[in-house]
This record gives C-alpha cells, structure tokens and sequence, in this order.
C-alpha cells in the first residue's frame, strides 16, 4: 500500500525553492520526502517503508512512497512523479544501479537532492548513500559455509545482477572463496546470478548446479534468504536440505524458521531499524540544507559519494536471540512451525 493520498503540492519551482534556502514541499510547509523503491517483495523492504515513513514523521516531515515493481522504466517514471509532485528529497532503492542515474540529473535539475538507499546508483552524482558494508556481508556468508565444509565443491548463487550490491555481495564471497580455492581446499563448482533476485531463479540454478555436478556439493553460499530458500528447496527435492550448509541475508522470517529447523545455516542480520532511522536523519537534514552525517566515500563510477555504511551481524542458531533482543522477529513467530 503506497501512500499517495492527499498530496498537498505547492510549488514545483525549484528556483523559488532554492530562493529560499529551504526548499517546501508541501502547503503546510511541511517537508516532504519521496521514497521510490524497487520492490515491495521481500519481508524487508516493507518494513525499510513503515521504519523510514514514521521516523520522518516523528522529525516533523511527512513521506510519499511509490514502488515499481522491479520495473526500470516504472521506476523512473515514478520518480519523475515525486520530482514534479516538489519533493524536497528523494530517497531511492534502485532496481537497476545504472538505469536509476537519470533520476538523479532529473532530480538535481528542480533542485532534489537524491539519497541511494540500501544500494548506490552508479555513475551519477548521487548525493548521499546509506547502506550496510556489503562486501562484508559477503564475507561473513562465504566464511560461515567453508567454516562448515572446509573441503569440497561450494556453489555461489547470487542476487540480481542489475543490483550493484549483489556484485559486492559476492565479491566479499569470493574475497573468502577464492584463496581457498588457489590453495586446493575448495573448489568452486558454480557461480550464477539469479535474475530479479527471484527465489524461483535461485531454484533454477540449484538444480543446474546439481545436475552438472551430480549432486556432488559441500556447500552453497546463497547471496539472501529469498535465493536460499530457492536453493534449499532444490537441495530437499534430492534429500540433501539441512545436509550441506546454506547462507542467506536478511533474517527473513522464513530464513529465521529454516535455521531454527536446521535447513539453512546462517543469515546476516541487517537492523532495519538502522538504516531506516539514519536515513529519515539524513533526508531531513539534507531538506533542511543542514548539515549531513557521512563519515565515509564510497565511488560510483563518477563521483566519490558521502556514505553511511553500517555493520551487518551474522546469525545463526545459536544467537537468534540477537533478533528477537532486537524487535525483529518473535520467539513463537521462529519457533511455531518446531514442536
Ligand atoms: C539488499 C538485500 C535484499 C536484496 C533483494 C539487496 O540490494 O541489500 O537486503 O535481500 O536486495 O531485495
């Protein structure tokens, strides 16, 4: 449910914005950010929507969320909506890291900054990113699945390869993966993206990587928990699910269930909460024209951009607790489907 209702629209004048220092969005002088996201479909996403929305409103601003269904072009043209509608920021989780960097230019011309949230947009002059240090996430995946087969065959089944965080995903994988293999420990036996990130791609490729290797795996390092439940459901159709270690990311209510179970072998945790906050922080101030905490760079391919990057917490069944300490999940939630 995206909220566009009852939208007070004023001025789409940038130039009359920019005049007075602070840009309005809104009748009421209220700020207004637009969140434009890729995708409502995994577990977190909705909640990265709810956290952002009421944080914003907490500080006094109000939010206009639009979703796109992992569409380029719906993006795009959603986006140019909250542009002309006079959002004071737009705050972006791109399907396609190079298809979204005319939204920046677009955004830029009336005056709208442009925050990439979660994943960067490339080659554009975004003007913050937040994010979780995704290259880390990688590692702790890829460490997680060798810690527990140390030898043998280890499949990668990646996100979407349009996402710039699936690429630094498994380029922390293989920062891990790759010196154990030059060493003769391990062998990886296949490697793949999963289009859209969709579970029934990962699928796809589970069973491809199976078949090729006639079911000869020690280990599967799944780049989120949608891909590891694709992953896991091809490993039960040959009765190898909860045999060989599994990764995942995002602590998805159905990942969380499938560690207590034994299926999957870890997740990593990123506090939602986290991001969404911080980043409600930063669209504020930066509507506000004060000053915006970024205390890192990261590079897009055109500009060095001033980042937030926060730590990702691995999890697996002996600190689930982590979750449930932190509001995440519920104990019976995890726990209904075990008697
Ligand atoms: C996010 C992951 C998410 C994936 C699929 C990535 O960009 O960082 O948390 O699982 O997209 O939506």
């Amino acid at each position: 449910a995206s909220s566009l209702a009852g939208c007070g629209i004023v001025s789409n004048s940038a130039a009359e914005n920019n005049a007075q220092g602070t840009a309005k969005g809104a009748d009421d002088g209220k700020i207004v950010i637009g969140m434009s996201l890729d995708t409502l479909k995994e577990e977190r996403w909705q909640k990265d929507r709810d956290i952002f929305k009421a944080k914003v409103e907490e500080l006094g601003g109000e939010v206009k969320v639009l979703a796109a269904n992992g569409d380029d072009a719906t993006q795009l043209s959603q986006a140019e909506q909250l542009i002309s509608q006079g959002v004071d920021v737009l705050v972006v989780v791109a399907h396609n890291a190079e298809a979204t960097a005319p939204i920046v230019e677009k955004a830029h011309k009336e005056g709208i900054k442009v925050i990439a949230y979660d994943r960067m947009i490339n080659n554009a002059e975004v003007d913050y990113y937040i994010s979780f240090d995704n290259v880390r996430v990688g590692e702790l995946q890829a460490q997680a699945v060798v810690d527990q087969a140390p030898n043998g065959n280890i499949v990668y089944i990646g996100g979407a390869d349009t996402d710039n965080n699936a690429h630094m995903f498994k380029e922390g994988a293989m920062n891990v993966l790759k010196p154990l293999e030059e060493k003769g420990d391990i062998k990886i036996v296949y490697d793949q993206f999963s289009k859209d990130w969709k579970p029934e791609e990962a699928l796809k490729n589970m069973e491809n990587a199976l078949t090729a290797n006639g079911n000869d795996i020690q280990g599967v390092v799944a780049a989120n928990d949608g891909t590891a439940g694709g992953s896991i459901q091809a490993l039960n159709a040959q009765g190898m699910a909860g045999k060989i270690p599994v990764s995942g990311q995002d602590a998805d209510l159905a990942a969380v269930q499938r560690i207590a179970e034994g299926t999957q072998l870890m997740t990593v945790y990123k506090p939602i909460k986290l991001i969404a906050h911080t980043a409600a922080e930063m669209a504020m101030a930066a509507a506000k024209g004060e000053e915006v905490k970024a205390d890192k760079t990261v590079n897009n391919g055109k500009i060095d951009v001033p980042s937030v990057l926060l730590d990702p917490i691995p999890v697996n069944k002996d600190n689930l607790n982590v979750l449930i300490e932190d509001g995440f999940h519920k104990l019976e939630d995890i726990y209904k489907n075990i008697p």
